[in-house]
């Protein structure tokens, strides 16, 4: 029995935000080949911009250049390991950048199955009949204190030691990926996001935008407004990527 082919369309909005000099997020994405990306650079001067920039070229190279018969878990491993090996290398053989690193979410998708990568503390969420579910977890101090129940929610948020991860591609000589699969229903939407919309923006207040929203290049548009208007704080990124039959 064939199953009808599942379609996707995609946006992508980021911002520099209100305060910092300079954007270190990068996305990347290919509808065609099923692949969407966010990273959050960190690092002094220019570096968390090269970090995260180094992480979008390797990974959209490799994915969007994988065979038929390559196992896709193969692919997104072997990805993830250049992303880092490029970083670290890099960053080795310059005192300049050195220590830099970069977040990474990413879809990929595999027919009507669709893998979620993660690193660090961009998030991936699902919307699926008008109920926003965060699909990713974060890889930070806070959230881990939160997971082993040390921590509650609320301390998470206003904690000073917010800002700190605990994995990053680039930073180490090897890096370990979450891997999440899941089956793809028509009208499923996907959000990947830094930080930077989190931090400004609850999840209810989240969910609220992307129900009222039609247009997935709007919805983008709307999120990074919305978190401006909240006071923009860090570099803001949203992609957005719907399942449609
Ligand atoms: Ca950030």
């Amino acid at each position: 029995m064939a199953t009808a082919l599942v379609r996707y369309q995609a946006a992508a909005v980021s911002d520099r935000g209100r305060k910092r000099p300079s954007n270190e997020d990068s996305f990347g994405y290919s509808v065609e080949h099923g692949v969407y990306l966010v990273c959050d650079g960190m690092g002094g001067a220019a570096a968390g911009e090269i970090a995260s920039s180094l992480a979008v070229d390797e990974v959209m190279r490799i994915l969007t250049g994988r065979g038929a018969t390559e196992p896709v878990d193969d692919v997104i491993h072997r990805a993830i390991a250049a992303a880092n090996e490029a970083i670290y290398s890099r960053s080795e053989n310059n005192p300049r950048l050195n220590g830099m690193g970069t977040t990474l979410v990413s879809i990929v998708v595999d027919e009507r199955r669709v893998r979620i990568v993660n690193v660090g503390d961009s998030r991936c969420y699902r919307l699926r009949d008008q109920h926003l579910e965060q699909i990713s977890e974060d890889h930070s101090l806070v959230d881990e204190q939160v997971r082993l129940g040390r921590m509650t929610a609320a301390e998470a948020l206003r904690s000073p030691l917010r800002n700190v991860i605990t994995r990053a591609l680039g930073t180490q000589s090897k890096v370990t990926p979450d891997l999440f699969d899941l089956e793809v229903k028509p009208g499923d939407l996907f959000l990947l996001c830094s930080d930077g919309l989190t931090r400004e923006l609850s999840d209810g207040k989240i969910e609220e935008l992307l129900c009222a929203g039609c247009d997935v290049q709007q919805m983008c548009a709307s999120l990074v407004e919305a978190a401006n208007n909240a006071g923009g704080g860090d570099n803001i990124t949203s992609l957005i990527v719907r399942a449609e039959e």
